[in-house]
């Protein structure tokens, strides 16, 4: 890039496309104002002639912003977010203008067509109506780009009978289970000030940048996201030289323009950093109120592939980009906050004596360990089926990290009922005079945890990178709320809640101690260890799908109202149709690949082989071809098993989409369509080791993570 750099101040530009509150206090009548925040703090009905004057006043700024269309931004069943725009303009009048108008109602609600999305069977194609409901607790936002600049309004999306076609209106269900029930739980504790508890989520997002050059060589990557072929090169993460290196200056301009954009739609960029593996890399924002980061996040990973195309880069969000590198995770960090800001999960210096924390962290205890496969079955996604117990993410077996404090602290629970004392930090000396000694924290680290306790926060570190974090969500926020509402239903009726809560705490922390493990949890030993504890440990994403329907699962949504019985079902179906579907496009691709580019490149090769073998006799009838030999027999016999690995794969990938949808086809890819899937990659990468450079089709994992 040879442009001029450009440097500003963050606070100028902070939020400036957002209509957020200050831009609203500004803007909007008192009465307007006060009535919407009577709607987004207290959940009251929006009337139209309110919602007219907001939609007027939001219109007025948004063109000021340069708009000229508004779309519901939501965020259907597809991973992805959707948007239809539409102009603001109205039928020309008579003499021959037009007004720019934008109503209460178009505010408020918007009409999709609901066929076009999933739905698992609740929509049949002729059913089409759908309908978008602005949620007023994400702000509105202007997104500039190619396309011009556009008012994107955060929506939920139901189906015409009221059913949740989406990530958010679920998600927003489940906030307002864990605000009801954390709020019975500190009322017992004497809480009289606390209005209102609300999930915070801090997402870290892991990506790859690669040459958008080299990315659009490779079709594996361009169809599917991940690399389908790709023998390793000579160098791979093992220096270690990578994980928090300096950030090369191509990236490090890329990243600046990334935070630029989302500083400016007000998402709170923090921290970035070059991630374990060559071309990985991390963005981590502020946390915010769980709604906000998911959509949050949503944008991040729109803006990160977006502005990658502008640096002539490409920005890969699969999970499993390069087979044997690492691959990319979200972890999702959670607490719960009242308004009045306690966190519930702050231990305090002293968490022996803080009852509340220890009945919250044992309500979450159980929580994990009841639901410990539906929690699992949050972070589902087929990418991440590459990376859960691969020596690189935790462990498909969910269990507990709290540290060596807390740890301590339940052992004395559990042995004499009651907790006497924490351990404390200790100094830390560095030995080096000139460099201040600090209190280190009571407790290390531990990386490898699916669910660690850091600090005053849990770190659920199973999701997938290009997942929304709206699913782990949903489920976190439904079974802590299930088992707050279980504590308060025992201690509401106690006659000495003192002694009632002590009960309850050791009860908890004894009956669910098995899911906690403060070990490695990468190591074989815990595998063997948690299947001891009956731990489940569910592998592939269709063996983890059927949690969401067991019976406590349901009980615990229906609960609540977070989803029925009957969007369970459909969110089921969805999931076997998208593994199966994409399992496909994959085997598609690779046959695609494989037949009209690989195969035709090595023909080449073998070619020009036995032609360099006739030559050189013809020259020299003495000279020594058995090395050329040797090279034309090898590669002509992986020729062929890669040849046969095709047709075989051919052959299954397409009995396997004439099967009816479901369990069954998704078992069947997941078998089947992957092994014959790894039987042609296999010969092939070997062949990519042997085939001259210059021949072989695509750029190489090499120039592909080395060459950025
Ligand atoms: P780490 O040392 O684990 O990387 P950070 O402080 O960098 O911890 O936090 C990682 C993510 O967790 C950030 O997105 C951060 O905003 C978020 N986070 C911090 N505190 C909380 C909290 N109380 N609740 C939810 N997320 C939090
Ligand atoms: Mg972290």
């Amino acid at each position: 890039m040879s442009e001029e750099k450009e440097y500003y101040n963050v606070a100028d530009i902070f939020g400036e496309n957002v209509f957020n509150d200050a831009v609203m206090q500004e803007r909007l009548p008192k009465k307007v104002y006060k009535k919407l925040h009577e709607v987004m703090d207290e959940g009251q009905d929006l009337d139209l002639e309110t919602a007219d004057v907001i939609a007027h006043e939001m219109k007025e700024w948004a063109i000021e912003k340069g708009a000229t269309h508004y779309t519901h931004w939501f965020q259907p069943l597809t991973g992805v977010t959707a948007e239809k725009h539409d102009s603001f303009i109205t039928s020309p009048m008579p003499n021959g203008k037009v007004l720019m108008s934008f109503s209460g109602k178009e505010l408020i609600k918007g009409e999709p067509d609901a066929s076009s999305f999933p739905s698992g069977g609740l929509r049949a194609t002729f059913e089409a109506r759908g309908y978008t409901a602005w949620d007023c607790t994400s702000p509105a936002f202007v997104r500039q780009d190619a396309a011009g600049a556009t008012l994107c309004i955060p929506t939920a999306f139901c189906s015409y009978t009221g059913e949740a076609l989406d990530q958010k209106t679920p998600l927003m269900r489940s906030m307002e289970a864990v605000n009801e029930q954390a709020l019975r739980l500190l009322r017992l504790f004497g809480n009289t000030t606390s209005k209102k508890v609300t999930p915070s989520v801090g997402p870290e997002q892991e990506y790859f940048i690669v040459d958008r050059q080299k990315y659009l060589q490779r079709k594996d990557l361009i169809f599917t996201g991940r690399t389908l072929f790709g023998a390793m090169p000579p160098k791979g993460q093992e220096m270690d030289d990578h994980y928090f290196g300096a950030i090369r200056e191509r990236i490090a301009a890329y990243m600046n323009d990334v935070n630029k954009e989302l500083w400016k739609l007000g998402v709170a960029a923090k921290t970035q950093h070059n991630e374990v593996a060559p071309a990985q890399h991390e963005l981590a924002p502020i946390y915010a109120e769980c709604n906000v980061a998911v959509d949050h996040n949503q944008l991040t990973m729109e803006t990160l592939k977006k502005v990658a195309g502008r640096h002539g880069l490409q920005c890969l969000l699969h999970e499993k980009p390069f087979a044997g590198v690492n691959g990319s995770g979200k972890h999702n960090n959670w607490s719960i906050t009242t308004d009045d800001g306690i966190n519930l999960l702050d231990p305090g210096a002293t968490p022996h004596e803080n009852i509340q924390f220890l009945l919250v962290l044992t309500c979450i205890l159980k929580a994990i360990d009841n639901h410990a496969a539906l929690l699992r079955a949050s972070a589902a996604d087929v990418g991440n089926d590459h990376r859960l117990g691969a020596n690189e993410a935790p462990p498909a077996i969910l269990s507990v990290y709290l540290g060596e404090q807390l740890d301590d602290v339940l052992s004395q629970l559990i042995s004499t009922g009651t907790a006497t004392h924490s351990l404390k930090g200790e100094k830390l000396e560095t030995g080096v005079k000139t460099i201040p000694d600090f209190l280190k924290d009571a407790t290390d680290r531990n990386r490898t945890s699916p669910f660690a306790f850091t600090g005053n926060k849990f770190e659920f570190r199973m999701v997938g990178s290009q997942d929304s974090v709206a699913q782990p969500n949903i489920v976190l926020n439904t079974i802590v709320a299930e088992a707050f509402s279980d504590a308060c239903d025992v201690l509401e009726k106690a006659d000495d809640f003192e002694l009632a809560v002590h009960d309850l705490i050791k009860t908890y922390a004894t009956e669910h101690q098995r899911v906690v493990f403060n070990g490695n949890g990468y190591s074989d030993e815990w595998v063997e260890e948690a299947a001891k504890r009956g731990l489940p440990n569910i592998k592939s994403m269709v063996d983890a799908i059927p949690a969401y329907t067991a019976p406590e699962s349901v009980a615990a949504f229906e609960k609540f109202n977070v989803f029925t019985e009957k969007e369970l079902v459909s969110r089921v179906e969805i999931e076997y149709e998208t593994y199966a579907k994409t399992i496909n496009i994959e085997a598609r691709a690779m046959i695609d690949i494989a037949g009209k580019q690989i195969i035709p490149a090595v023909i080449r090769y073998t070619t020009n082989l036995a032609k360099s073998i006739t030559s050189v006799q013809s020259a020299c009838a003495q000279a020594d071809v058995s090395a050329q030999e040797e090279l034309l027999k090898e590669t002509s016999s992986l020729l062929a098993e890669a040849k046969n690995a095709l047709t075989k794969l051919a052959e299954i990938t397409e009995a396997g989409a004439a099967m009816t949808e479901g369990r069954e086809q998704a078992v069947y890819y997941r078998d089947e369509v992957k092994s014959a899937m790894d039987a042609l990659r296999a010969p092939v990468d070997k062949l990519e080791m042997i085939v001259d450079k210059e021949l072989w089709p695509m750029p190489s994992y090499g120039d592909l993570i080395f060459e950025v």
